[in-house]
């Protein structure tokens, strides 16, 4: 049996962090939500106070239970507060430095029996392990965009993930009400594996003329039946995200068939990263959406 799991702490307030930290605080558990950005952490807090706000007004939650949530919830951007965590999710930007820096500086506040998880979309469980001083400690916990909404987590072992934190992250996710599916560690996992690929054809599609921004999201809901173009995915996932992603793809299986497309590149390089920058494939500035291409 591995920990039980009660206080969380997460790193990164951004779209993710802000998701994985108002489902957690729905589901009982004492929260720690840190970020770089004090203003990122006040977004956040706003964002997770509002959902709750419209949870109550539906009915969903009584008052009590809204104000229950907040306690639960802290926000901070100083690192002593996961010294009584017994699970970390870092949920900070996917770059590999980043997220080693990050965990340098989080091993030594941590309990020795602690878990850290990481919520990266594409990168090797197994080479962040080995970057901290408890790979069999540390599981991928890889939560879909919007957390709230969405029912799926993938869970990935790294090679040295023990037993114990398997079935602690196992059953903290079930706490959550998700539904787990198992990865094996290769570059994206499962679902961004099969869906990334896509979108980068997508914007290739874009790219060498073949349809507009609404020709080609058009006609993958219309004629695929997608809930969500493809571009508008992008955009709703972020173009940085993206970018990274396929670059993991690229280098780890060694394949021209990920190289991330130039117009992808050309966004992220405007710092045109889709929704959470208003702009992307489409222009959020006015309200509505309105294709760039
Ligand atoms: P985001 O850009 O919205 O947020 C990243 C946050 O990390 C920012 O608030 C930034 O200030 C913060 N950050 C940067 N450096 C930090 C540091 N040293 N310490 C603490 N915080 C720091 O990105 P996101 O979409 O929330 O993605 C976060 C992670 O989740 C990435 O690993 C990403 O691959 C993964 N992920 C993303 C999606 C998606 O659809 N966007 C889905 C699943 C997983």
């Amino acid at each position: 049996m591995g920990t039980q799991i009660g206080r969380v702490g997460i790193i990164g307030a951004g779209q993710m962090g802000k998701g994985i930290a108002q489902v957690c605080t729905g589901a009982g558990f004492q929260v720690a939500l840190n970020d770089i950005s004090d203003e990122r952490l006040k977004a956040a807090a706003a964002d997770i106070d509002a959902a709750f706000g419209r949870d109550e007004e539906r009915g969903k939650i009584s008052a009590a239970e809204r104000a229950d949530r907040a306690k639960r919830l802290t926000v901070t951007t100083d690192y002593a507060a996961f010294g009584d965590c017994d699970l970390v999710i870092e949920s900070a930007s996917e770059n590999e430095e980043l997220k080693r820096k990050i965990f340098a500086q989080l091993c030594p506040v941590l309990r020795k029996d602690a878990l850290i998880a990481t919520n990266t979309s594409s990168i090797s469980i197994t080479r962040l392990a080995a970057s901290t001083d408890r790979p069999e400690q540390f599981i991928g916990i890889h939560f879909m965009n919007p957390v709230p909404r969405m029912q799926l987590v993938e869970l990935i072992r790294g090679i040295a993930t023990d037993d114990g934190t398997f079935e602690s992250a196992r059953d903290f996710i079930t706490r959550l009400g998700k539904t787990i599916t198992i990865s094996e560690d290769f570059p994206a996992f499962i679902v961004n594996r099969i869906l990334l690929p896509m979108i980068n054809e997508a914007v290739y599609t874009l790219y060498e003329g073949v349809g507009s921004v609404d020709a080609i999201d058009n006609a993958m809901r219309l004629g695929a039946n997608h809930p969500m173009g493809p571009l508008q995915l992008a955009d709703f996932i972020g173009l940085d995200t993206c970018l990274s992603v396929m670059q993991v793809l690229h280098e780890g299986l060694a394949d021209t068939k990920y190289r991330p497309c130039p117009l992808l590149v050309k966004y992220v390089e405007a710092g045109w990263l889709g929704r959470k920058t208003q702009r992307g494939f489409y222009d959020y500035r006015s309200g509505t959406p309105v294709p760039t291409r």
